[in-house]
């Protein structure tokens, strides 16, 4: 098999997504995209549209996907016009995987699986308070809730195109990382 170059990392908060996420597009050579990061950045903009954005991220909802789109819709574009990526964040819900499905389909989904109480545990201590959805334990609550009902129907998507791929996200970095890269070998 043709190793895969157009990679999803699903997983809840906290699961590492975005750590390794950029390591894994350094080793495959693509472009890494993370949508939090798009929208933080969005966020950080006095604008209707960022402010719009920040709160609902730092409340732990989903940014709808009219929002989300005209904050992604170009590096999106541009990484699957590249053809190869790594994407954190996205898709997210059973909808903006059926976007992805006629723009630009994964070839690989990697499930970072962690328990709700190690999320928590790594949102509480990661950045020191940088990120309020990080530092606010109603939106920790909020996300890893979005994630079961939103995110893990995703699971059941991916494995009936028989591409996913789980990964114990629990364990050290390093070994997490080596797993990663032996499921897309
Ligand atoms: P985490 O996985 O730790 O929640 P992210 O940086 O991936 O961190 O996402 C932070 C926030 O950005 C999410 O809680 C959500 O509000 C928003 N977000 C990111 N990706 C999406 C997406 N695909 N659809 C809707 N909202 C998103």
């Amino acid at each position: 098999m043709a190793k895969s170059t157009r990679v999803v990392l699903l997983g809840p908060p906290g699961s590492g997504k975005g750590t390794q996420g950029a390591a894994l597009a350094e080793h495959l050579g693509v472009p890494y995209l993370s949508t939090g990061e798009l929208l933080r950045g969005q966020a950080g903009l006095d604008t209707e549209l960022g402010q719009a954005i920040a709160a609902t991220i730092d409340g732990g909802d989903l940014v709808p996907d009219d929002l989300l789109m005209s904050s992604i819709h170009e590096p999106l574009e541009a990484a699957f016009a590249a053809g190869g990526y790594v994407l954190d964040g996205f898709p997210r819900t059973v909808s903006q995987a059926e976007y992805a499905e006629r723009v630009g389909s994964p070839d690989r989904v990697v499930y970072l699986a962690v328990p709700d109480d190690v999320a928590r545990q790594r949102m509480s201590g990661r950045n020191a308070g940088a990120r309020a959805d990080d530092a606010d334990p109603a939106a920790v609550e909020r996300r890893l809730r979005v994630f079961h009902a939103q995110t893990e129907p995703l699971l059941e998507f991916y494995a009936e195109r028989g591409i996913l791929a789980t990964v114990d996200a629990a364990q050290p970095l390093a070994l997490v990382r080596a797993a990663i890269q032996q499921e897309l070998a």
